[in-house]
């Protein structure tokens, strides 16, 4: 599943061939993602112009004055531009063509991606984006914010920084990898976090975040007539998913423990 790094390298992949440029038209090849697609998409793309590309949690939000086109890559999507003579792929379900001679591809093996029009910008109102907490990289996601949030609750904190309500965009990867860096257990107790634990932790989470989306940018032009598979980014994972291999600090093994479903990896040395 793409998480917040791949999505933003996707956005400043894409960007660039996408601002300042008009849809010429636009093609659907299926009816449904994860919900329906609205059959209209098309006749209100066509001919409008592309101001920016941004970014909410996972979602890509292609606009112009008058549309919103709002994308989630789901757990297999991937945009990449292609040139106007170039085959189509399989899966391949959407297609803006620009004025550019390029295209805006949307690939999706498993259907669970989402694509939606709208005429206002979805972040003012749609019940996706309401409950949303603040984005991981912004100043709005600190340790004040984190103390305050994780008091009183029983939850591992691994959970709470995965909860798209507390702070979005943190998956299962780099809440693993945060954590090691800030030396807390994934499945300590959230009210038991220390000042010093929070400061830690939104300090670490922006920095693995931070560190991925480096990593990603260098692997840019992956997205130009790519082959679809940009996997996950050479990153190179201190605990996630090395089970059993030696802590990269101390040497000891890497355990990993089960924390509502989902592998969790951690240092019991390391981390406290
Ligand atoms: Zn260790």
């Amino acid at each position: 599943m793409p998480e917040l790094p791949e999505v933003q390298t996707t956005i400043d992949g894409i960007r660039p061939y996408l601002v300042d440029k008009k849809i010429l038209n636009c093609n659907i090849s299926v009816k449904k993602l994860r919900w329906k697609i609205d059959k209209d998409i098309c006749k209100n793309l066509a001919n409008a112009k592309i101001i920016d590309v941004s970014r909410r949690a996972k979602y890509i939000i292609i606009y112009g004055k008058e549309f919103f086109l709002t994308i989630h890559l789901g757990m297999t999507g991937t945009l990449r531009i292609a040139q106007e003579n170039d085959i189509k792929k399989k899966h391949d379900h959407f297609e803006l063509r620009l004025n550019s001679g390029y295209m805006l591809r949307f690939n999706d093996p498993r259907k669970f991606g989402m694509i939606f029009f709208s005429k206002e910008s979805p972040l003012k109102d749609n019940r996706l984006f309401l409950s949303l907490g603040p984005e991981p990289l912004s100043e709005d996601f600190n340790s004040d914010y984190l103390f305050k949030k994780s008091r009183k609750r029983n939850i591992a904190i691994k959970n709470l920084i995965m909860n798209a309500n507390i702070v979005v965009g943190v998956g299962n990867i780099y809440a693993s990898e945060a954590l090691f860096l800030a030396k807390i257990r994934p499945q300590k107790v959230s009210k038991k976090l220390t000042k010093k634990n929070c400061e830690d932790l939104s300090k670490s989470v922006k920095k693995v975040l931070r560190r991925a989306i480096k990593k990603g940018g260098s692997s840019i032009n992956d997205y130009i007539n790519a082959d679809g598979k940009s996997g996950y980014f050479q990153y190179d994972f201190k605990v996630y998913g090395r089970t059993s291999l030696p802590c990269h600090n101390c040497q000891s093994d890497i355990l990993q423990i089960k924390i509502n479903q989902r592998s969790s990896f951690y240092c019991k040395n390391c981390q406290k």
